[in-house]
């Protein structure tokens, strides 16, 4: 029993110095190998040498996070690259640096780059390209600072292509995309001064020395005399009424300015001369007034036509002479 124990003994110590000599040995191998050699991977598609890289996940990862997400900066979305790249485990020399950046350059070049970018559109027509929907927002808040037109019809949409197009900046593309706004038609403002006469009914019966001397304003007959009384008036008559045709043809019964020029309540159409003095003569009911406010006209001048406006039941001429605000019996003057 002894000496088979014994045996097994010495046939024990015989292998486990077989073993370390044999460790050390392969340990001086490796320590030479790997003193002048390193483990790296050769990188290859589809068969095709790219480089040679020291650390492949390192490597993978960046390729996929490529695809994946692209790349900003240059509006890059992804990539889509059909074969993945192989690696297969070599030893190099250990001054031999990885080819990563040459190899990553040459593998993302086999695949499709989609480029995202946004379309800045009007009425749903791609106008320009910009790099961040931040430009495009502030390219719609810049037209609608600047009131265009256009302002609620600019919309963006954000696009995947192959190809890159040309981007415009945002201060141009407002400039670009700017539609001045119609201006609304100028209506010049009708300053439309009919002028003011003194309307009250203070008569005077009697006569009073004008001035001047007058002519009549149309032939015709008399049809209501001054101070008569009437349902249709409020007051006596203050003026004198000669009935004629719509359309005659109206004289100043004096040289005058147009005071009063325009509509004035009952009596209709009318126009006003002032004849200095604080001589002042009224042409009421007409239907057509040819002077304005302001004019000079001569004795004599036609300034409006008969009419029937206002207070009137037939076409007639309403005819007063005022002095100082009073009224005075246009028959005693001209008739
Ligand atoms: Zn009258």
């Amino acid at each position: 029993m002894v000496s088979i124990f014994k045996n097994l003994f010495i046939h024990f110590r015989t292998w486990i110095k077989f073993l370390i000599i044999l460790a050390i040995g392969l340990g001086i191998i490796f320590f030479i190998v790997f003193s002048v050699y390193k483990p790296m991977y050769a990188v290859t598609i589809e068969g095709k040498f790219m480089g040679y890289t020291e650390d492949k996940s390192k490597l993978q990862n960046k390729i996929s996070e490529y695809m994946k997400s692209g790349n900003d900066e240059s509006n890059i979305a992804f990539v889509d690259i059909e074969v993945l790249p192989e690696y297969s485990f070599c030893l190099l020399k250990k001054d031999f640096n990885s080819e990563d950046e040459s190899i990553f350059n040459e593998i993302i070049k086999t695949g499709i780059t989609y480029y995202k970018y946004y379309a800045v559109l009007v009425n749903s027509e791609e106008k320009c390209y910009v790099s961040t929907y931040q430009e495009c927002e502030n390219i719609i808040q810049g037209l609608k600072d600047k009131d265009s037109q256009n302002k609620d019809n600019v919309t963006y949409v954000v696009k995947y292509e192959t190809t890159l197009k040309e981007f415009t900046n945002t201060e141009k593309a407002v400039a670009d995309l700017y539609v001045e706004k119609p201006k609304p038609p100028v209506v010049p403002k009708k300053t439309y001064n009919s002028g003011s006469v003194p309307t009250s009914a203070l008569f005077n019966y009697g006569v009073t020395d004008l001035g001047i001397s007058l002519i009549r304003p149309i032939s015709g007959t008399i049809t209501s005399r001054f101070g008569s009384i009437s349902s249709r008036r409020s007051s006596a008559h203050t003026g004198l009424d000669i009935g004629a045709s719509t359309g005659t043809p109206i004289k100043a019964v004096a040289g005058g300015t147009v005071i009063f020029s325009g509509w004035k309540g009952a009596y209709g159409k009318m126009i006003a001369l002032d004849h200095g003095n604080g001589v002042l003569t009224y042409y009421a009911h007409c239907s057509a007034l040819y002077k304005n406010v302001g004019e000079y006209v001569n004795q004599g001048d036609i300034i409006s036509a008969v009419g029937n406006t206002g207070n009137s039941s037939g076409p007639h001429l309403h005819i007063e002479i005022r002095v100082n605000g009073v009224a005075y019996n246009p028959e005693k003057f001209i008739y």
